[in-house]
């Protein structure tokens, strides 16, 4: 089979590789319908994350079933399934809980930029369909595989209330995913913090009400002007950055909540400043695996179209050009198909 690999920051290269097999008794492999660039494999892209040695890429995944384990009972091949990007058996205590991305036996997907993926976890990771969805259901279901779970979860995590007023720190595609999550709870205001034009109109597509382009201070003091000088009920961060942190923290209401979903690099969070402001915090990799029956029913219904966030489609042999067009922001999101 062919797959990405990457050999060092700007170095994506489409190669030639050995099949994945059946490891473990409940792994399975499916056959890649689309997968797609990460806002996160970015980071190995421009060298923050170091690359030590070549390694595949790719975490999203939507596919074929093409053979299972002889542990995995609920998914049998031909069928079309939809995982997250961290896997988990979802029987121990944690996933019981609902934190499926805790799971004890855990292990997040690494290798999906490929023809062929080896799920591990497969019983309790994969959710297939009742049929095989239309193609122009795809990118939408991929799109809850990971970017729409996370902005699910960073809605959820914020306790977005209906009649509530979220703000979106992030214009990437989970920033756009958790706009229609915050409209989906019922949010009455959605104000999307964004300085592009096209992901603007995408975000009031999605149901944003304001936009504001001011960053830092100024972005604060445009909040606190929206939401009577008090801050907003709800704070979705889907950037990562210790500016985009501390936005967050300073837009939310006494008493509201900031659900933070971008990965920290170099977050500090102030324990004093967090315990004056009555600001409660939660955050973490989404445990997509909980919202994926009801998000694949929202996308299978019509109800939401998460995959309008693909703004770009690639065949998967030009891996790399996606990976470019991301870091130079010509794309939101590079679809790719085997
Ligand atoms: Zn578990």
């Amino acid at each position: 089979m062919r797959g990405a690999v990457i050999h060092a920051p700007g170095d994506i290269r489409f190669e030639t590789l050995p099949d994945p097999k059946i490891v473990d008794p409940t792994d399975a492999i499916i056959r890649t319908a689309v997968t797609c660039v990460c806002g996160s494999d970015l980071w190995a892209w421009r060298g923050l994350d170091a690359t030590d040695e070549a390694h595949p890429m790719g975490h999203e995944y939507v596919g074929f079933v093409e053979e299972v384990g002889p542990e995995v009972t609920a998914v049998r091949p031909g069928q079309f399934v939809v995982g997250s990007f961290a896997t988990s058996d979802n029987t121990c205590a944690n996933c019981r809980n609902g934190w499926q991305s805790n799971c004890l036996n855990r292990e997040f997907m690494s290798t999906c930029q490929a023809d062929y993926v080896r799920i591990p976890n497969a019983q309790g990771t994969l959710v297939a369909t009742d049929e095989v969805p239309g193609e122009e259901f795809w990118p939408g279901l991929l799109a809850v595989s990971d970017v729409m779970g996370t902005g699910w979860y960073a809605a959820d995590a914020a306790e977005v209330r209906p009649g509530s007023t979220a703000v979106v720190v992030g214009d990437g595609a989970v920033g756009l995913c958790a706009v229609i999550a915050a409209k989906e709870r019922g949010a009455e205001r959605i104000i999307a913090m964004s300085r592009h034009e096209s992901r603007q109109r995408l975000a009031r597509a999605f149901g944003a009400t304001d936009i504001v382009t001011e960053r830092g201070d100024e972005g604060v003091a445009r909040i606190k002007d929206l939401t009577d000088g008090i801050g907003a009920d709800s704070v979705l961060e889907c950037v990562g950055t210790a500016q985009s942190m501390s936005q967050a923290l300073r837009s939310a209401r006494p008493g509201g909540n900031v659900g933070f979903v971008g990965v920290p690099h170099e977050v500090a969070v102030d324990g004093q400043e967090l315990f004056f402001s009555h600001v409660g915090l939660r955050g973490g990799p989404a445990p997509v695996r909980r919202y994926l029956p009801d998000l694949i029913d929202r996308v299978l219904s019509g109800r939401i179209d998460p995959g309008r966030v693909f703004d770009l489609t690639l065949p998967l042999d030009q891996v790399a050009e996606g990976y470019r067009a991301m870091d130079e922001r010509r794309a939101i999101k590079a679809l790719l198909k085997p």
